[in-house]
C-alpha cells in the first residue's frame, strides 16, 4: 500500500482525478506478484474490472438472472430490463441516434466478422475492393481476406510513415479506383498507439459514396466517441477492453445499413415467424443477436459505462497523456530503447524495443519485478513486418495507473540492460 499511500501526498497535475480512490475500486490491483506489488500495464490487451462491474455480474446472477425476452415471470422481466438498460447505456456512450443501432455481439472480432459476412456477403462481388489500413489488428485483416476468398474482392492497404501515421494521399489514391465497396480502418492502433484521423477518413469516403467501418477495441477506453459527429456506418468494440466483463462485444450500425443486411447467424430471439417453408426476422436489434447471449456480461458492461462516466472520459484522456509523456521522456532515456510509433496523435502506450535483447525476455524480466507487459506481435504481424522486428514490447496504461508505476516500469528496464550487458 505503499504506493497508494505516496499518490494521496503527491502533486497531482491533472484536474479532479483521485487516483487512490480509483485505484481503490480495482481488488485485482492489491496484490504482489513475485514479491513485488503489482504494476498491471497491459491494459491494450484487457483492462481489469473495477468492484462495480464485479457486483453487477454477482448480482445478476445472485437475485435475478433468467433467460431474457421470454419475459413471463419477474425474473425474466428484470433480466430482460437490465440486459436492454444496458442497451441503452451503449447507445448514450457512443450517442447513437437509437437503440436498434446497438447489436451485442462476443467481441470486436465477432462484430467485425458480422459486417464482413452479412454487409460483405451480400453487398460485395468479384472485382470490388475493400480497404483497410497497414496497422490493422488481425481482427479487422483476416474477417476481410476471407470475405476476398469468398467473393473474388480485393483487399488494399493503406501504407504508413516510419513515425506511424497514415499516408492519407496514398488513401484516397485508392479510393478513387470506383471499386471499392468499404473503408474499414482502425481508430486507435494497439501496436503504435497512433490515433487515426478517422472523421476525415470517412468523409473522403463519403464523397466517393463509401462507407466506412471502425474498429474501436482501443479508442473506447481512452476518448470519447460520437458516432454521429464522426458519422461512419459501423463501429466495433469489446467490452473487456473497457473495463467491463470478456466475453462481450458491441456493434455500431447505421439503422438503414442494419435493416438492408441479411441476419448473421440464424436461431432463437432473432426471429418472428418460423414454419419450414420461410422464417421472419425479428426487427432490429435481435435480427442480430441470435440465441441466449451473455445476459450478466452485457449488464457487467453497463455498470462499466456508468462506473467509467463518473470519471469522464476527458478526464481519462489527460490522465493517460500526462502519463505517456511521462513514460515516453523516461524511455527515450535508455540506450539502446527505440520506441515503436511516434505519430503527432498517439494515446494510451509505448511499444519499443531493446537493442540486443528479445522482447519476451524484456517481458520476463519485468514480470520478475512485478511489471506486467506484453511482448509479442499484439495481433498486428503486418506491423512488425512493416519495421523489420518480430516482436516488441508494449506497455499500456489504463485510467488507473500511477507515475510511480511508470517508475517502476523505467527501474526495471534499466535492471535489463544491466543484466544484459
Ligand atoms: C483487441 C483488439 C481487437 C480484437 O478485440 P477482441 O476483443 O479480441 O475481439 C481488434 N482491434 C484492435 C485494435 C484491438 O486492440
Amino acid at each position: 500500500m505503499s504506493a497508494l499511500h505516496a499518490l494521496s501526498t503527491a502533486p497531482v497535475a491533472h484536474a479532479g482525478l483521485d487516483l487512490a480512490r480509483i485505484r481503490a475500486d480495482f481488488p485485482i490491483l492489491r496484490q504482489r506478484v513475485h514479491g513485488k506489488p503489482l504494476v498491471y500495464l497491459d491494459n491494450a490487451a484487457s483492462a481489469q474490472r473495477p468492484k462495480a462491474v464485479i457486483d453487477a455480474i454477482s448480482e445478476c446472477y445472485s437475485t435475478y438472472y433468467a433467460n431474457i425476452h421470454r419475459g413471463v415471470h419477474l425474473l425474466s422481466e428484470r433480466s430482460t430490463a437490465a440486459y436492454e438498460g444496458a442497451r441503452e447505456k451503449v447507445r448514450a456512450f457512443l450517442n447513437a441516434a437509437s437503440v436498434q443501432e446497438i447489436i451485442f455481439t462476443r467481441s470486436t472480432t465477432e462484430s467485425i466478422n458480422l459486417v464482413a459476412s452479412s454487409f460483405g456477403g451480400s453487398m460485395v462481388k468479384a472485382g470490388d475492393e475493400i480497404v483497410i489500413t497497414g496497422m490493422e489488428h488481425h481482427s479487422n485483416i483476416v474477417p476481410w481476406q476471407l470475405l476476398c476468398e469468398r467473393t473474388g474482392a480485393t483487399l488494399k492497404v493503406v501504407p504508413f510513415t516510419d513515425a506511424g501515421e497514415l499516408i492519407l494521399e496514398e488513401y484516397e489514391r485508392l479510393l478513387d479506383s470506383g471499386r471499392v465497396k468499404l473503408v474499414a480502418v482502425v481508430h486507435l492502433s494497439n501496436a503504435l498507439g497512433t490515433i487515426n484521423p478517422v472523421k476525415f477518413m470517412i468523409e473522403l469516403a463519403h464523397a466517393r459514396g463509401i462507407p466506412v467501418l471502425v474498429d474501436g477495441a482501443q479508442s473506447v477506453p481512452h476518448l470519447a466517441v460520437d458516432v454521429r459527429v464522426l458519422d461512419c456506418e459501423f463501429y466495433a468494440f469489446s467490452s473487456h477492453k473497457l473495463y467491463g466483463p470478456s466475453g462481450v462485444g458491441v456493434l455500431y450500425g447505421k439503422q438503414a445499413l442494419l435493416e438492408a443486411m441479411p441476419p448473421y447467424q440464424g436461431g432463437g430471439d432473432m426471429i418472428r415467424l418460423v414454419t419450414f417453408e420461410k422464417t421472419e426476422y425479428a426487427d432490429l436489434p435481435n435480427k442480430f443477436e441470435a440465441g441466449t447471449p451473455n445476459i450478466a456480461g452485457v449488464i457487467g458492461l453497463g455498470a462499466a459505462l456508468d462506473w467509467l462516466n463518473a470519471i469522464g472520459l476527458d478526464a481519462v484522456a489527460a490522465h493517460e497523456h500526462e502519463l505517456l509523456d511521462y513514460a515516453t521522456a523516461l524511455l527515450q532515456q535508455i540506450p539502446g530503447l527505440s520506441i515503436m510509433g511516434t505519430a503527432r496523435d498517439k494515446a494510451a502506450l509505448a511499444a519499443f524495443t531493446l537493442q540486443g535483447v528479445h522482447p519476451h525476455d524484456i517481458g520476463t524480466i519485468l514480470d520478475r519485478e512485478g511489471v506486467a507487459i506484453r511482448a509479442g506481435h499484439h495481433c498486428a504481424q503486418p506491423v512488425m513486418q512493416r519495421y523489420g522486428v518480430p516482436a516488441t514490447a508494449r506497455a499500456s496504461f489504463a485510467v488507473y495507473n500511477t507515475r510511480d508505476e511508470v517508475d517502476a516500469l523505467v527501474k526495471a528496464l534499466w535492471k535489463v540492460k544491466e543484466l544484459f550487458e
